[in-house]
């Protein structure tokens, strides 16, 4: 997740809201009610959500439009806030299953319950969530700072099983770049590429920038020699291959496993707000 300016309120919701809003307000029966809420899915309030959010999901920052369509989402829902759900400042783009039942759906903890949830637009995301890179396993989990961030990783989904391991493939390469970076102009542009507000899964490439020193003594080692044998320039003997290939499959299948196993648990514990984003494990 990524902060966004969300934009200027299209002029259609500025003209309408006030006729729409009185529909939802007259509607007796259920179908009538989910008829008037629907006015909110005009292609002009789409158009604009999917230009402020560049078609990616505002939570879990996919790109949805070339495997699915995009939903409206009000961050505080309609069935709470009937009032907001033409507010401008309530619509995010989503993807089907963060904003889906199994997820967010009519969810919105409040303050007593560690809310409210994360919103890209008036929070920093990053204040409240940071990385954790396991390179054996070649997952990356989403961990939180603060209570809110707890509470939003855990409504979302922001760890369910197959996100993670969508995403972990993405920033595994995002993380070899990054340990690449300071010697190959090429991996730098294509790192400061994925730091981009349209790049999907943009939050983890800017993290791991923040956060080269801790890869590199995970994973990548300080020593240049190290580092220039783990990017494949050397051939011929297992220790030469890049440190992010170095697992077994057995052991990445077993690490992979206590992930997703592990996915529920909580501790409570949140780090102090100097940790480096991007940690690596
Ligand atoms: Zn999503």
């Amino acid at each position: 997740m990524i902060r966004v300016d969300r934009g200027t309120k299209p002029a259609l919701l500025e003209g309408k809201k006030a006729d729409w809003d009185k529909a939802v307000a007259d509607a007796s029966t259920v179908k009538a009610r989910e008829a008037a809420f629907a006015k909110v899915r005009h292609k002009q309030i789409r158009a604009a959500l999917e230009e402020a959010f560049h078609g990616k999901c505002a939570y879990c920052e996919s790109e949805i439009k070339h495997v699915g369509y995009s939903q409206i989402e009000h961050y505080r829902p309609v069935s709470k806030r009937r009032d907001l759900a033409f507010c401008w400042d309530n619509l995010l783009l989503a993807c089907g299953r963060c904003n889906g039942p199994e997820f967010k759906g009519d969810l919105f903890p409040e303050a007593d319950a560690g809310g409210p949830l994360l919103n890209p637009c008036s929070d920093d995301p990053s204040d409240h969530l940071y990385f954790v890179f396991d390179p054996v396993a070649g997952l990356t989990t989403v961990a939180p700072r603060t209570p809110r961030g707890e509470v939003t990783v855990r409504t979302l989904g922001l760890n369910r099983p197959d996100l993670r391991t969508h995403r972990s493939r993405s920033v595994t390469r995002l993380a070899a770049l990054a340990l690449l970076a300071s010697e190959h102009a090429d991996c730098a542009a294509l790192l400061t590429e994925a730091k981009r507000s349209d790049a999907e899964y943009a939050a983890f490439a800017r993290a791991l920038s923040a956060s080269t020193e801790s890869l590199e003594a995970a994973i990548g080692g300080s020593d240049p020699q190290a580092r220039r044998r783990g990017s494949g320039r050397k051939t011929g003997q297992s220790d030469d291959r890049h440190p992010l290939a170095r697992s077994s499959s057995r052991r990445r299948a077993r690490r992979c496993a206590e992930y997703h196993r592990d996915s529920h648990q909580q501790d409570n514990q949140y780090p102090s707000h100097d940790t480096v984003p991007f940690q690596a494990i």
